[in-house]
């Protein structure tokens, strides 16, 4: 469970075409990284295939059921995390698993801990860092009920070291519960370090140039960032996207 089959997705905004038909697979389990410049369109596809938008043109396909511009089949977490406010953090995890009415307190409290929040169950989010709410963003997408997490740029506002700490954890949570999971980054390393398979999306209208399958083992640690196979994945990869740009 968790397979998606984008074919063909296509979107115009006011006359200017953004998506010229993207097709691509995640299969279950599997962790796929969208790498492109800012403003190629990556929230796009992701609203698309959240069905906050519906395309001109093409399917998802969710574990054979079409959810072209249906809400709800995929966890979706959005650039800038949007927890409730008036929730504590406990309250905001189980908020996708209160709506299938499978509440897990007791996993909630696990997760959280795996994601050093424990102590912070009962904390309002604005008691918390960035990087503290987009860690609970991420233990709410683990634990609701939907086998495919899209996560858009998760990273990108967090100064570097938090920054590595959260892949790292990201990586390590992923790693325990093997949900697919479809990532967007600018980031090379970003993508590099965490993904399977890497599709690298032209310039505007986009779609996908390129398509790289990462043989590094996993788990992977911060070390793979100084081996010299890293880097030349690096150089061949920002290459690609300097010819697609
Ligand atoms: P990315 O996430 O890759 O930075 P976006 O998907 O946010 O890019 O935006 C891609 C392009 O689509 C941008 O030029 C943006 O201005 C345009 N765009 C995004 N959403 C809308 C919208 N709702 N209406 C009109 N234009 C939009
Ligand atoms: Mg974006």
């Amino acid at each position: 469970m968790g397979e998606l089959v984008a074919t063909n997705i296509a979107k115009t905004f006011n006359g200017k075409k953004i998506l010229a038909g993207l097709s691509f697979t995640v299969k279950e389990g599997e962790f796929v990284t969208i790498l492109g410049p800012s403003g190629s369109g990556k929230s796009t596809l992701f609203h698309l295939i959240g069905g906050m938008l519906q395309p001109d043109d093409g399917t998802f396909i969710l574990d054979q059921e079409e959810i072209t511009g249906k809400r709800g089949a995929i966890s979706y977490t959005p650039q800038s995390p949007s927890l409730l406010p008036w929730r504590t953090v406990l309250k905001n995890v189980v908020l996708g698993s209160e709506i299938s009415g499978e509440v897990d307190n007791d996993k909630a409290r696990y997760m959280l801990g795996k994601a050093g929040l424990q102590g912070y169950e009962h904390a309002y989010p604005h008691q918390l860092s960035g990087g503290m709410r987009q860690r609970v963003a991420f233990v709410r997408a683990l634990l609701s009920p939907q086998k495919f997490i899209c996560l858009d740029e998760p990273f990108s506002a967090l100064d570097e070291f938090t920054r590595l700490e959260m892949q790292q954890w990201l990586l390590k949570i992923w790693e325990e519960n093997k949900k697919s999971i479809l990532f967007v980054t600018h980031n090379i390393e970003e993508a590099l370090y965490l993904s399977d398979r890497i599709l690298v999306l032209s310039k505007k209208p986009a779609t996908i140039v390129e398509e790289y399958m990462l043989p590094f083992a996993r788990p992977r640690d911060q070390n793979l960032f100084l081996t010299d196979e890293f880097l030349q994945w690096k150089r061949e990869i920002y290459q690609a996207l300097q010819g697609s740009l």
